[in-house]
């Protein structure tokens, strides 16, 4: 299998050399009966662990009643969904893709599309910040600051400015009426696990609405229980216009959200906008069943014991290779001294799979299910990779 996907999958991720066959709760186990504590839940995606029995209830129950129609017709998981999601938000109205960077697109057009409508030609100007991750297709690419990602591909979407993250008197000086929205994370989750300050946000929010401009906070990553609350901006006691939501939300499969208030949905009409697959009933049924069991706060306040749990059990481990961890619920980053990329490389050799988040920092996002004994058997494999030998090598042999 691996010679297979080296031959035929185009090489855009460098894959480590074992192949899954299958998931349950927090472990995974490859074709060679090894198994794995997960510690990266698919980058954010298994929150309820692998292969949840609600989630596969959900799915093959609907997989064999109704499996794709188009967006021409109603469906019932599809407009539970949106309603949910508004029950439990800020938000009026949500508009399906998926995925994490379509969901983005679809926020900055209809931002776009909001300014133009209500303010007339000239806004259009979009701000994001330094080491933000917004996604991959042009407009998610175009407010992702990162030389390496959009230096291959430009010219990119025009009108973009990136403001150094957590300055407030950046986002003051440069906010102007040309401004049609700001995008951002409140936790940097690909640059390192960053969290906003609260004056941070609380100025964004107020830039934003002296200049008429929309505030997209980005919860991809942060948002559906991660950080012990239902969305991470809920920490600011500030809310957005739009809010984007892809990763878990899906339970598995793939899904992205955009939601807005009626004021964004307002300027938004028949034609503006669309996706074949979007709200999918299968896929829809899949994230009411995920959405159902996350909004409840006795997850929600698991999530809060569990990461104060593994940050204080990081913190014990006596080595010099960690510098600072820092940490949001179960959206953990643990910055080391030295290169986190070896380390990542070599954790399945201990029985564990972590992520990495920029050059020095390994991310843990176990699933939100993860119990204190998972934490425990995790912590003990951990300490032995950080002690261990790691010499530089090129992970998929
Ligand atoms: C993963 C991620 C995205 C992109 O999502 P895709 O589904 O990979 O397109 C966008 N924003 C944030 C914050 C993310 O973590």
């Amino acid at each position: 299998m691996i010679n297979l996907e080296k031959e035929y999958v185009l090489a855009t991720y460098e894959r480590l050399p074992f192949v899954l066959a299958k998931g349950e709760g927090s472990f995974l186990y490859d074709t060679e009966g090894n198994k794995y504590l997960d510690f990266g839940a698919g980058i954010a995606v298994n929150a309820l662990g692998h292969c949840h029995p609600d989630v596969v209830n959900a799915i093959t129950g609907q997989a064999h009643t109704l499996n794709h129609v188009c967006n021409l017709y109603h469906t019932a998981p599809h407009a539970q969904l949106a309603r949910m999601l508004c029950d439990l938000s800020f938000a009026d109205k949500v508009f399906f893709s998926n995925s994490g960077a379509e969901a983005n697109e679809a926020a900055i057009k209809f931002a776009r599309k909001h300014a133009r409508v209500k303010y007339g030609e000239g806004k259009t100007k979009l701000i994001a910040f330094s080491n933000g991750f917004h996604g991959r297709t042009f407009g998610a690419l175009s407010v992702t600051d990162r030389e390496k990602y959009q230096a291959p591909f430009r010219p990119l979407v025009p009108d973009v400015r990136i403001l150094p993250y957590n300055d407030v008197s950046a986002v003051e000086q440069a906010m102007d009426d040309t401004v049609c929205a700001v995008i951002v994370e409140v936790v940097q989750g690909e640059g390192g696990i960053y969290p906003a300050e609260k004056g941070f946000m609380r100025a964004l929010r107020k830039a934003c609405d002296q200049h008429h401009a929309l505030l997209i906070i980005d919860e991809i990553q942060s948002g559906m229980g991660r950080t012990g609350k239902l969305w991470a901006h809920e920490h600011y006691d500030i809310e957005p216009d739009m809010m984007t939501l892809a990763k878990a939300l899906g339970g598995g499969l793939p899904i992205g959200a955009t939601l807005m208030t009626e004021q964004v949905a307002w300027s938004i009409g028949v034609g503006d906008h669309g996706s074949t697959f979007g709200g999918n009933p299968v896929v829809a049924s899949a994230a009411l069943a995920v959405l159902k069991k996350v909004h409840r706060p006795e997850l929600l306040s698991h999530v809060k014991q569990m990461g104060a749990y593994l940050v204080d059990k990081l913190s014990e481990i006596k080595t010099d290779q960690i510098e600072e961890i820092r940490a949001n619920g179960l959206m953990v980053g643990v910055s080391l001294a030295k290169e986190a990329k070896p380390y990542y490389r070599n954790a399945h050799q201990f029985g564990i799979l972590i992520l990495t988040a920029g050059e020095h920092v390994i991310r843990l996002l176990p699933p939100l299910t993860v119990t204190r004994q998972e934490i425990d058997l995790f912590i003990q494999s951990f300490e032995q990779l950080l002690q261990a030998d790691i010499k530089e090598n090129h992970g998929a042999q």
